[in-house]
């Protein structure tokens, strides 16, 4: 089988990786550099909890990967478990963390419900007057998407997987409702392995590239690949900010990546006492068109947004204030859908899409790229039930199982 993946980001090189060791011959066009989408804007963190049956399964599948990823992809991915804590300031959000921890430790999670004073243990620097409960679990973590992206590239293409960047797929070929390959404008620099064959010129100038199987992995862009073929999917890219921050009381690295559920603000430990400081918090969340204004999703944060975040994890935590040093800062992409879960699915015969994966698009990526080679391979998933992944879903936005445990 001929494979195309669309989108060299983690979720691209992902599934290129997987589909070339299930005896796919595989190659990946990625219009920028690898990574250079959303993928190396993550803050990289790697978690359990989750709201909805089908994110624990993602994260547990893909934990499974990140545990072994040194062992198996030979990269060590500076893989931290210092835990994710997640903090509730109202009643209605402690009763969710309740249900979500009770949903959680069925499938074998072990997160825990914790009073503020209990969280505080975790996380010294907590001011837990702000706070009702908390859910803590000590499997959650970070790695490095950077890292991580780079170990999958190479093991791909050690499988024979051709990359290709600076390569933008303009259009896909169709026979009918069937999805037979793409088409990049001229001929593109190949940096190795064997992959699919070129079929020639059309009239356009752009070279046919015919496949059995197209990736649509595009990430924020995914909706506009998928226009390609005529599909309208719901994913649209939001700008999201972090900044590494010297804060006023360096913070130790075993505290959990802590989130303030009820206002979006994050932080976790970087190194040496520092920290990334996230979260959005307007009530607006406008479309962001990284095409027309590249600068704006890839470069530093805005002053009045940095200003807020630093105030609003100084209000929970001791470790921020007035005098917490901005080192840098930057911005990036989520490709949000209007239930913060992704689309996994054939969606057209012989296009597979993967996409819309909110802010946690790097975690499943290990289980997503295994997902998209059952697709592909053997004609329907396994790894976990992707059934309420398909896109019809949106077509009932009554019956959404939304994610709530979203920062
Ligand atoms: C600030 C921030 C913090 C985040 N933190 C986390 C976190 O802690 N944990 C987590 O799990 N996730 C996090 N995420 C989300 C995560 O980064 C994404 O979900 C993930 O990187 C998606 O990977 P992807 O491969 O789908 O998309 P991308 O990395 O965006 O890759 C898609 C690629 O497709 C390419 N492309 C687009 N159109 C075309 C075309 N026509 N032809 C060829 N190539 C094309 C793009 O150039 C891009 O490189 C965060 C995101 C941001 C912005």
């Amino acid at each position: 089988m001929n494979a195309v993946v669309v989108g060299g980001g983690i979720v691209g090189l992902a599934s290129a990786y997987y589909l070339a060791a299930g005896g796919a011959d595989v190659a990946v066009y990625e219009k920028k550099s690898l990574g250079s989408g959303s993928t190396e804007r993550s803050v990289g963190g790697i978690r359990t909890q989750f709201s909805t049956p089908v994110h624990v399964a993602l994260s547990l599948s893909s934990i499974a990967v990140w545990e072994t990823f040194e062992e198996v992809l030979d990269t060590d991915i500076a893989y931290r478990r210092s835990g994710y804590l997640f903090c509730a300031r109202t009643e209605e959000t402690a009763a969710e963390f309740a249900e979500s921890v009770a949903m959680q430790r069925e499938r074998g999670v072990p997160s825990e419900l914790l009073s503020p004073r209990e969280a505080r243990e975790v996380c010294p620097g907590l001011k837990l007057e702000e706070f009702r409960a908390a859910t803590y679990c000590p499997i959650d973590g970070f790695a490095d998407p950077h890292l991580a992206l780079q170990g999958f590239a190479t093991e791909a293409r050690k499988a024979g997987v051709e990359v290709h960047t600076e390569t933008p797929v303009a259009g896909l070929l169709r026979d009918g409702n069937r999805v037979t390959g793409v088409e990049i404008d001229g001929v593109d620099g190949v940096d190795g392995g064997s992959g699919t064959d070129p079929k020639g010129e059309d009239d356009a100038g752009r070279t046919r590239i015919e496949s059995d199987v197209v990736v649509n992995a595009a990430g924020p862009w995914a909706r506009q690949v998928g226009g390609m073929a005529g599909l309208s999917l719901p994913i649209s890219p939001r700008r999201r900010q972090v900044l590494v921050v010297d804060p006023e009381t360096p913070v130790p690295e075993d505290v959990p990546l802590t989130v303030d559920l009820d206002t979006g603000s994050y932080f976790r430990p970087e190194r040496e006492g520092a920290a990334l400081v996230g979260g959005h918090f307007s009530s607006t969340d406008p479309e962001a068109e990284p095409d027309q204004d590249p600068d704006r999703y890839t470069k530093g944060t805005d002053l009045d947004w940095t200003a807020e975040a630093l105030e609003r994890a100084s209000d929970y935590t001791t470790y921020f204030g007035p005098d917490s040093g901005v080192k840098r800062g930057w911005a990036g992409l989520y490709a949000v859908t209007p239930d913060h879960h992704p689309v996994i699915e054939e969606s057209l015969p012989g296009l597979i899409t993967a996409a819309g994966f909110s802010g946690h698009g790097f975690q499943h990526s290990p289980a997503t790229g295994q997902l998209v080679a059952e697709l592909a391979l053997d004609g329907e998933a396994s790894l976990v039930d992707i059934s309420g992944l398909g896109s019809d879903r949106f077509n009932d936005t009554e019956r959404l199982e939304h994610e709530r445990n979203v920062a």
